[in-house]
């Protein structure tokens, strides 16, 4: 079982980004710039409750609507993402609406839902099973870091709590979150391959997971064969299979220039995710595969 094709181009995203329109330090027209400059072919401006459709991108660069909805109570906190979403969803949405209702009416106005930055949000294991129909989870968000959060960018931890708990919200996203663009713009980049350079095809390619979440290590292919992995990518120095088992030989690969790593999977997981970690520390993470 391949997870990608061998034909298919990967097209590199950023499904999260704040303009002048909401609390980010860029207008609409500089953030398509600054990410176009930067070599992203696909862009979501999710503006805080209100959906930013800014005219004349530049050439070769596709824009998908989008808006960030939020939530918080006294125990948990939810920011979720509404991604190719109707913009008459502003009217329907209003302050203090559950995570679970946003999620229905992202999808009711012809949105994909995705969940943001679950590490920054402290988000529970079990808060994160109450939620149903969510479409995707970012496992990087770049600015939830220094100089202006607590290091709480990296999902994974508390997601493989949540997956080994039986958590099934996948597939993964990297995305920036930029507000000052500097340092967290261009980051991060959720990478997906679709059949066609189209908002439909792009996000049906994303919730069937042809999809990973970089900072820059590429993947080429992730097979099963048996119950063995091989993994393909651009080269790295560590290749880290990662699972609901606490520690299990195998689980690192290093080497230099890395581009292949197999692993033998265990009787007793659940679910298995591939890291990539570069010589610069530059990571990439795969979406997680159910194996049981
Ligand atoms: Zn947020
Ligand atoms: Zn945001």
């Amino acid at each position: 079982m391949k997870l990608f094709s061998d034909s298919l181009p990967f097209y590199k995203a950023n499904f999260h980004c704040h303009t002048t329109m909401s609390d980010g330090h860029l207008t609409p027209a500089e953030c398509m710039r600054f990410y176009h400059e930067r070599g992203y072919e696909v862009l979501s401006i999710t503006d805080h409750r209100s959906v930013t459709i800014p005219c004349d991108p530049p050439e070769g660069l596709l824009m998908i609507p989008g808006l960030e909805l939020d939530y918080a109570d006294s125990l948990n906190c939810a920011h979720i993402l509404g991604l190719n979403v109707r913009a008459d969803i502003e009217e329907k949405w209003k302050r203090g609406t559950p995570p679970q209702e946003t999620i229905d009416l992202i999808h009711s106005c012809g949105g994909t839902a995705i969940l943001a930055h679950p590490a920054w949000s402290l988000n529970s294991p079990q808060f994160l099973m109450s939620l149903a129909h969510v479409d995707g989870v970012e496992i990087y968000n770049s600015v939830s870091t220094l100089p202006t959060n607590a290091d709480r960018a990296d999902s994974s931890n508390l997601l493989d709590i949540a997956w080994s708990s039986g958590l099934t919200l996948w597939p993964v996203l990297g995305n920036d979150d930029s507000h000052q663009y500097y340092p967290e713009g261009g980051v991060a980049a959720t990478m997906i391959q679709a059949a066609e350079k189209t908002p439909e095809s792009l996000l049906a390619a994303l919730r069937n997971g042809a999809v990973y979440a970089t900072q820059g290590p590429r993947f080429r292919q992730i097979e099963i064969i048996g119950e063995e992995v091989v993994v393909t990518c651009s080269p790295v120095h560590a290749v880290v299979f990662c699972s609901n088992l606490t520690y299990t030989a195998g689980r690192v690969v290093l080497g230099s220039n890395l581009t292949r790593a197999s692993y033998r999977i265990k009787a007793s997981e659940r679910f298995l995710r591939i890291e990539l970690h570069d010589e610069t520390g530059k990571r990439a993470w795969s979406t997680p595969i159910a194996l049981r």
